[in-house]
């Protein structure tokens, strides 16, 4: 990753993905179908579901779930409730767990974090899954660095969803353009920031 202090040239604000950015997620995959074997059709559906999600946009939280865990459901034996169910005791549980025992913060991240702390720079969290302050602690690391912790679907939609990005800089008070994002992914994280007029810093997976 460029120096730290150049990156930050110019910025107010800095919003951060969580995973694959904060920590490596490299093996993540493997690892949660090893710990939920028992349930992988439901794993599968999740995936498919997120798929489908990709390009849906609502007002707020509860609108996306319902559509979620319906698309979640379909064709299958279980209902959307327990869809959603799984979803947050299971899966995210699951997650925060491996997170914990497997994963660590990524150096040169933690260095740039350091950095705006340092120079007084607010940074927010933004995921495309929920659990943001739970996965935070797995990784050791303190969620109160961020003056934002919010997930994508919190807001209505999946990345790369300009609405809400935008939703992002709003609730920071942040410009697009005095604002870098920092993601492991072009067509996610990327994309955000070109939506409103961000800066972009691709951490490499
Ligand atoms: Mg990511």
């Amino acid at each position: 990753m460029t120096d730290a202090k150049n990156v930050l040239n110019g910025v107010q604000n800095v919003v951060l993905d969580l995973d694959g950015t904060i920590y490596d997620k490299r093996g993540i995959a493997g690892r949660m179908v090893k710990k939920l074997w028992w349930c992988l059709p439901v794993l599968a559906a999740e995936r498919l579901a997120r798929r489908n999600a990709h390009y849906v946009q609502f007002e707020t939280e509860e609108e996306f779930f319902t559509y979620f865990f319906r698309t979640m459901a379909r064709g299958h034996w279980w209902t959307a409730a327990m869809a959603e169910q799984w979803y947050r005791h299971v899966y995210l549980s699951a997650m925060v767990r491996i997170i914990a025992r497997y994963h660590q913060p990524r150096p040169e991240v933690m260095a740039l974090i350091e950095e705006c702390r340092r120079r007084g720079i607010p940074m927010a969290v933004y995921s495309d899954y929920g659990s943001v302050d739970s996965k935070l602690e797995a990784l050791g690391v303190d969620p109160e660095l961020f003056v934002l912790r919010v997930s994508a679907p919190e807001l209505g939609a999946l990345k790369p969803s300009a609405a809400c990005a935008e939703k992002v800089l709003e609730m920071l008070g942040a410009k697009g353009e005095t604002t870098l994002f920092v993601g492991d992914r072009e067509e996610k994280d990327g994309e955000s920031a070109k939506a409103v007029g961000a800066r972009f810093l691709l951490i490499e997976n």
